[in-house]
């Protein structure tokens, strides 16, 4: 499932075709995805060109004079520029058709999302209740030791909650936790204004590695037909239950927490 540092990649890839360049034509083969696209749609952006494009947790936003696009990769979405002339596949659901290129949607389990606002798509019903950006100053140690007192739900558990802090998906989570020492069974509520602080900074590095190594995959959003934007992280604990800890040489463990797989080290996390 694409997470944000390849949604954000994603955006940085497709930026220098699509930042004020006029949409031609959008070609709709499929519009049922998780929500129908607006019959609108096509109508509205046509012959428009693209002034914004930025990102809200894991959607990328693309504005126009009149209104935003909303895009949602789902579990199994992304975007391409690929050439003029290249024949759809069979999951190649919707083209923006630019000057020199097609920016390509392709989503084989049909979870993605393409919605159109007018309003401001900060108040948009799926981006109104978001929390804040992790890589923002407002994701900060006060908010989030604020947030967190007198809660009862586990720290991992905690930090994943997309209305406390947007982004962190399930690998990130095991991964700053380790890094930061804390189990992720601890109950949020627990865990010390120092370990917050702590935790925040591991959440940037692992999130901006992971952007970073998504940099060397970017000339794939041009013409490539491979997977871009998913990244082969060096990762500490996730994948690697049963295998010893990069610290203490001890097995690490894995339990299910909120049905997600989470590995840890019983020793360095406490
Ligand atoms: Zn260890």
């Amino acid at each position: 499932m694409p997470e944000l540092p390849e949604v954000e990649t994603t955006r940085r890839g497709i930026q220098p075709y699509v930042l004020q360049k006029k949409l031609e034509r959008v070609i709709i083969r499929q519009p049922m995805l998780r929500w129908p696209i607006a019959d609108e749609l096509p109508l509205k952006i046509t012959g428009q060109k693209i002034t914004q494009l930025t990102r809200r947790g894991k959607y990328i936003l693309f504005g126009f004079r009149n209104g935003t696009l909303l895009l949602h990769l789902g579990m199994s979405g992304s975007l391409r520029l690929v050439a003029k002339n290249t024949q759809p596949g069979k999951h190649d659901h919707v083209d923006f058709v630019l000057s020199s290129k097609i920016l390509r949607f392709t989503d084989p389990r049909r979870f993605g999302s393409i919605l159109w606002t007018e309003q401001d798509p900060m108040q948009h019903k799926l981006l109104n209740h978001l929390g804040p950006e992790p890589l923002e100053e407002t994701f900060s140690t006060e908010y989030l030791y604020k947030k967190s007192r007198h809660r009862k739900t586990p720290i991992k558990n905690f930090i994943m909650d997309s209305k406390i802090v947007v982004g962190i998906g399930n690998i990130y989570a095991n991964e700053a936790l380790f890094l930061t020492g804390i189990r992720p069974t601890l109950l949020a509520g627990k865990v010390s204004k120092t370990k917050y602080q702590l935790l925040i900074k591991n959440i940037r590095l692992v999130l901006s590695q992971a952007i970073q190594q998504g940099g060397t995959t970017l000339q794939d959003f041009v013409g490539g037909d491979g997977n871009p934007g998913y990244f082969k992280q060096q990762l500490k604990v996730y994948g690697r239950a049963g295998e010893p800890c990069v610290n203490c040489k001890k097995p690490l463990k894995e339990i299910r927490l909120g049905q997600r797989s989470t590995v840890y080290c019983s020793h360095c996390q406490r």
